[in-house]
């Protein structure tokens, strides 16, 4: 890897951290999926730095107006759609579904919507603000992937519930659905460390996950590129591509265990 002893060495205190631990979890976010080729919203080179940030009442309009979200979303992608097209994870992901395998992690909560961690083998996956690839009904929650829903009128309803159908992605001031937001906060009460990878972690409700982890006594491991809001909490704090810190994880893992 192409960066210094201190690198390595968080990386090895970090699997230590985490092969002494009895319930680990991990937290990702967009950090995760650039080597992808997924541009983030905030930061440096983030689409909303760039473009503004959307307006804050998406899901509002939307429940205004559904056929017409509907009408949009028929005729063509948004750029974001375009620009997760055809994604591939990358080593960072694998290495997660990795840890998983290995019986390390044992769930992975992300705020990525790029399906890339379920692509890449992980199956214990948390998904916080929803699925690109999936369409979801507002009343009972029923999920579909996007190819398997067919839209015969505008907007489409549950064939079970007869709910509005809309994109599993949440949108802006739309609330997480009750039961993965649940499971989170489950989650997290019950792990005595955390892998924050790829997240500053800034955005509720994901920021009071690593909060609850650490107020319970347990630990944090950050795999950032670099500093970060949530540094001063973390107990090891690894700067690096999270695609190139966290296979070398992995094999500082395999040693210990
Ligand atoms: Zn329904």
């Amino acid at each position: 890897m192409a960066h210094g002893d201190d690198v390595l060495q968080a990386i090895r205190d970090a699997a230590e951290t985490i092969v002494d631990s009895r319930y680990v979890t991990c937290l990702t976010g967009a950090g995760v999926s650039v080597e992808s080729g997924i541009r983030p919203f905030r930061g440096p080179g983030g689409l909303w730095t760039e473009k503004g940030e959307p307006s804050m009442d998406g899901y509002q309009r939307f429940l205004r107006d559904p056929a017409s979200y509907w009408e949009r979303r028929l005729r063509g992608d948004s750029e974001f759609g375009i620009s997760i097209m055809g994604a591939e994870p990358n080593a960072g992901h694998f290495a997660l579904a990795e840890l998983e395998k290995m019986s390390i992690i044992r769930t992975l909560i992300t705020q990525n919507i790029d399906n890339l961690h379920l692509a890449a083998g992980s199956r214990s996956v948390l998904e916080i603000h929803g699925n690109k690839c999936y369409l979801r009904c507002l009343g009972c929650h029923t999920k579909w992937r996007n190819e398997d829903f067919r839209v015969e009128e505008t907007p489409p309803t549950c064939p079970e519930c007869g709910g509005v159908v809309k994109s599993d992605t949440v949108m802006f001031g739309e609330p997480i659905p009750g039961p993965v937001l649940n499971r989170c906060f489950e989650e997290a009460s019950k792990s005595d460390c955390m892998i924050v990878a790829g997240t500053s972690a800034t955005v509720t409700p994901a920021a009071s996950l690593p909060v609850m982890v650490k107020r319970n006594g347990g630990r944090l491991t950050e795999f950032n590129l670099r500093r970060s809001e949530i540094s001063y909490i973390c107990d090891v704090n690894v700067y690096a591509p999270s695609g190139e810190s966290l296979p070398v994880l992995v094999d500082e893992v395999r040693k210990l265990t």
